[in-house]
């Protein structure tokens, strides 16, 4: 095996092939790190380049295309993938022009499989599932975690075990969960207590834990900045912008970054802003305390993929923000459903979490940190019919709080073709 688990911290190691989600000396969390001295010679962008378009399993995967990269022995038979990524880089002039930037494109990965980023990190983390020989995998999960972790699970035979919020899940994700199969647990806390729960748990019964805090799920995901380097011709943005809630994905992330320069694919390392909703910012403030301390809080936000008070992956955060030389920026529910409202009205469409990424660029420009010449990529976390709740409250002005200054409206008419007509032309319907 040329991979170990190493802690963040310490330094400790650990063999992949053991069940360990943090350091047993220190606490710390553990990195999958490979062994780049013995990989180098294979890891060329014309590799990459050369799978694109790939039609056979696993180079067709927007994953497993970079293999070297997130887990370069695995055989090539335990891969679970349906596959996922390749996801659209969209170029939106327009919505640049709103957040006052030269370019902006927006990465979709609400293409993946089951409508979310997290199907990267659950092809690698349901694979390594297999390599271990667990039958049984389990996450807590604000919705998308568990969408991913039942399709995966179901995919590769595995009991997939979900431990969802009571309240405030969205429909689309708890369809989901339901039809893939999964043993759904419906508890009476927030996600925080949640993940405490689980991984209490999955340590006396013997269960696979996937969310996050597994290192073999960041190591996916990684492949959301491969990918979109890679579309761009190896050629890198100033900025990468994306939502934060538990923060594994800034942490892998900043982890892709790092490699991809340290192994000379890169020939420098764009800034990343991490975006979170006001009402669960613990990251943005303990920011703005230059990192001298961090308080988690009771979270709130109509961003409920993002609702999370005492995110697991801050320490990897932190280095992520050092490595790229990052900011940390927070925005309102309000700022996040209008920039939601301009993203959906621009035909791409997206759920509220991932606005923050066009909320939080917006912002970021006004503040002077983000320049108007700069080329920003935004990530796009979750599809638009994950949360049609919140997206039919704002065209319909009935969410608390927030007024939809984009809103869309349904026109009501009778069976009647001048009616029809009357409203067509947009001219005022007659009181009835
Ligand atoms: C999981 C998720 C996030 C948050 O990602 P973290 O890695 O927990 O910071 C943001 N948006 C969507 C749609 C998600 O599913
Ligand atoms: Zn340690």
């Amino acid at each position: 095996m040329t991979s170990i688990l190493q802690c963040m911290d310490c330094g400790a190691t650990y063999p992949i092939h053991h069940v360990v989600y943090s350091c047993a000396s220190c606490g710390g969390l553990l990195d999958v790190q490979h062994d780049w001295d013995a990989l180098r010679p294979q890891l060329t962008r014309e590799r990459f380049d050369t799978r694109l378009g790939a039609l056979d399993t696993p180079y067709n995967s927007g994953v497993w295309r970079y293999q070297e990269l997130i887990y370069p022995d695995i055989p090539h038979d335990l891969i679970v993938t349906k596959p996922e990524g390749n996801t659209n880089l969209y170029n939106l002039p327009k919505l640049a022009q709103w957040a006052g930037v030269r370019e902006l494109r927006l990465k979709h990965e609400g293409e993946n499989p089951t409508g979310s980023f997290k199907d990267r990190g659950m092809t690698s983390g349901v694979s390594h599932a297999r390599v271990l020989g667990m039958t049984r995998v389990a996450c807590a999960s604000t919705g998308n975690t568990s969408s991913a972790l039942a399709s995966y699970a179901a995919l590769a035979d595995l009991e997939g075990i979900i431990f969802l919020q009571n309240r405030q899940i969205a429909l689309g994700k708890l369809a989901q969960g339901i039809a893939y199969g999964a043993t759904c647990l419906q508890i009476n806390a927030d996600f925080d207590r949640n993940l405490e729960l689980v991984r209490a748990v999955s340590e006396e019964l013997n269960i696979y834990v996937l969310n996050s805090i597994n290192p073999f799920r960041l190591e996916g995901q990684k492949s959301i900045i491969f990918e979109t380097i890679q579309q761009l011709s190896w050629q890198v943005p100033d900025w990468i912008v994306c939502p934060g809630g538990n923060l594994g994905n800034s942490s892998a992330f900043g982890k892709a970054l790092y490699e991809l320069y340290t192994l000379g694919l890169i020939d420098r390392i764009p800034r990343l802003a991490i975006i979170q909703a006001e009402g669960a910012s613990p990251l943005y403030h303990s920011y703005q305390n230059g990192f001298q301390s961090f308080q988690p809080m009771k979270a709130e936000t109509i961003a409920t993929a993002i609702k999370i008070g005492n995110p697991v992956n801050y320490p990897k955060a932190v280095r992520a923000l050092k490595w790229t030389n990052g900011v940390v920026e927070m925005v309102t529910d309000q700022e996040i459903m209008d920039a939601k409202a301009l993203i959906d009205a621009a035909g791409i469409g997206c759920e509220p979490a991932s606005a923050c990424s066009l909320a939080g660029t917006r912002k970021l420009v006004e503040a002077g940190i983000i320049q108007a010449h700069e080329r920003v990529v935004g990530i796009l976390t979750g599809h638009v019919m994950k949360d049609p709740d919140a997206t039919i409250g704002y065209h319909s002005n009935t969410l608390e709080d927030i007024t939809p200054h984009y809103a869309n409206r349904i026109y009501q008419a009778g069976d009647d073709i001048e009616e029809i007509k009357r409203v067509l032309s947009k001219q005022p319907q007659p009181q009835a």
